[in-house]
């Protein structure tokens, strides 16, 4: 296939190299960023985008998408498909699909999950929004670039899944670290307490997989002074995502809303950005009630 890929940072430039390398025909744009090995370099967004049969965005948000999509929609060819992998707003997830659907494209929101590492291995999740027929035509895509997808329905579920699950993964992160920072507090040690919450019903994702507690459990980013990862910063951008769409559809979120102003603080007043946000553990050791 002919493919246009717009934004080719951390994750777009693994990601459209994937493609480059399974034999596809890879123009790729951006601002700022060189393209990867294999992807011949657009001058232009539109560029990029002429004559491709599928184009796929990967931007830091719905506003830049919007005016991406601006760009691109109106030269597409009639068929090809509109892939975003961005995580966005799904009001503009939305609306980018609707102004693709009326220029006659196909439109699929699939944001994904697993990171720069799923990224460059190729084993990122996809969680798709859009038609049946335009979700056939990018799977082949998500073949390559990542080893599941899923179609969750209509344009903008792909992002609702992504919000829903990453409001999900905060909330539980903290919830695993004040456990152990009280743990600690009562003499408990963290052995211990992983050997028990992790065979009980406290075990998650979080401690059982990406436990943030050092030495403990598996290998993940607490082993190695919490660098990323997964960023404090992305996970902030994640959860005030699942808070604005929860106050668009009245849905009561407190524990989401919670996990939003803890990370705030932390990113924004206690040096968590650049950590890993699992570093939510040492942020509790060194705090009181107060
Ligand atoms: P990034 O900042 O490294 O890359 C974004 C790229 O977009 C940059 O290279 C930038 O120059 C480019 N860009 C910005 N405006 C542009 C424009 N108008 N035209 C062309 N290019 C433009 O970000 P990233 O880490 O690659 O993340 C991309 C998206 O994936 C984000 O929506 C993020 O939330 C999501 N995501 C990231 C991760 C992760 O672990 N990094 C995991 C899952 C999802």
């Amino acid at each position: 296939m002919k493919i246009g890929f717009i934004g080719l940072g951390n994750m777009g430039s693994p990601m459209a190299a994937n493609l480059a390398a399974a034999g596809h025909d890879v123009t790729g744009f951006d601002l700022v960023a060189d393209c990867p090995e294999g992807v011949s370099k657009a001058a232009t967004v539109t560029d990029a985008a002429t004559g491709a049969d599928v184009v796929i965005t990967m931007l830091p948000n719905g506003a830049i998408l919007r005016a991406v999509a601006a760009d691109i929609i109106p030269v597409m060819s009639k068929d090809a498909a509109f892939v975003d992998c961005s995580t966005v707003d799904v009001e503009s997830a939305r609306a980018v699909a609707d102004d693709a659907i009326k220029a006659g494209l196909l439109a699929v929101d699939a944001p994904v999950s697993g990171g720069v590492g799923g990224a460059s291995g190729g084993t990122l999740t996809f969680m798709a929004g859009g038609s049946d027929a335009a979700f056939a035509k990018a799977q082949p895509l998500f073949d390559i670039m990542g080893q599941k997808a899923v179609h969750c329905g209509p344009s903008g579920n792909g992002q609702a899944a992504k919000i829903c699950n990453n409001m999900i993964l905060g909330a539980t992160m903290i919830a695993t670290c004040e456990a152990f920072a009280l743990a600690d507090k009562l003499g408990l040690d963290r052995q211990s307490m992983f050997d028990v919450v992790s065979t009980s019903s406290g075990y998650s994702w979080t401690m059982n997989a990406y436990c943030p507690a050092p030495g403990i459990g598996p290998q993940s980013p607490a082993d190695n002074g919490y660098k990323p990862g997964f960023a404090s910063e992305l996970m902030l951008k994640d959860l005030r995502l699942s808070q604005q769409a929860a106050e668009a559809v009245n849905a009561d979120t407190p524990m989401g809303e919670r996990a939003t102003a803890l990370y705030a603080s932390f990113v924004e007043n206690e040096g968590g950005k650049g950590t890993d946000f699992s570093a939510m553990l040492p942020r509790f050791e060194k705090k009181g009630r107060g």
